[in-house]
């Protein structure tokens, strides 16, 4: 445990579509740096800002993070977004979060391209007073996205300098839909699993 006697969780969320090294990393970067007791994946049910028709549904999607955090005693993954009925809010997961883990002190990890989006997000000055927000280095230039955001919530933004990963989970979906290897991107394990269960392997045609 960290100085005080509050448990400190990170809460790295996500469309996790698949899950891939650049999550994971973030995330071992933040817990080390933050000195986290515990991260927890919380993969989205159904969100409420991504729709297009290649998408895993929201099992899918908790089964690969499940396989992909395995093996790092520090992260967990919760399926409470996943059994949500209807959109998922990040606000409305954080007030569960604090009911769940009374007394945890919450911090949000996001890409620096999720941080810089947070005014888009519902309630997004309830959401900083719930949890203070870990941006990790993502590659694109998003970092004077966060530097533009309103005092208040720019306050609540603790930007964490990383070895930027350009993965995305876009990029593995496609990659996958026209044949080449994913292999390396993202763990094994998630991998054999879309491969078993056919994901992302037809992209859909407009
Ligand atoms: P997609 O391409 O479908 O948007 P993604 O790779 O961006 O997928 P998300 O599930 O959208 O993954 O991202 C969940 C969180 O992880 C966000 O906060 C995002 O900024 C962060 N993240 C994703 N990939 C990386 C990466 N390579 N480096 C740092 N953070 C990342
Ligand atoms: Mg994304």
């Amino acid at each position: 445990m960290h100085k005080s006697d509050r448990m400190r969780m990170g809460i790295m969320g996500g469309t996790f579509d698949p899950v891939h090294y650049g999550h994971l990393f973030a995330a071992e970067e933040a817990r080390v740096a933050m000195s986290f007791d515990r991260v927890m994946f919380i993969p989205t049910g159904n969100p409420p800002h991504k729709n297009y028709p290649e998408m895993a549904s929201a099992e899918d999607r908790y089964n690969m993070v499940t396989l992909a955090v395995g093996d790092n005693p520090y992260f967990d993954v919760t399926r409470i977004e996943t059994d949500r009925e209807g959109n998922s809010y990040t606000v409305e997961t954080l007030q569960r979060m604090k009911e769940l883990f009374p007394g945890a002190e919450l911090y949000m990890i996001t890409g620096e391209d999720a941080a810089g989006d947070l005014p888009l997000w519902r309630e997004p000055y309830r959401i900083v007073s719930m949890a203070k927000i870990v941006a990790v280095s993502r590659p694109g230039g998003y970092r004077n996205k966060i530097d533009d955001l309103p005092d208040e919530i720019r306050e609540s933004i603790l930007v964490l300098r990383t070895t930027p990963l350009d993965i995305s989970a876009t990029n593995i979906r496609a990659r996958i839909a026209s044949g080449m290897s994913a292999k390396y991107l993202l763990p094994e394990a998630a991998l054999t699993y879309i491969k078993k269960r056919g994901l992302y392997a037809k992209r859909a045609t407009v």
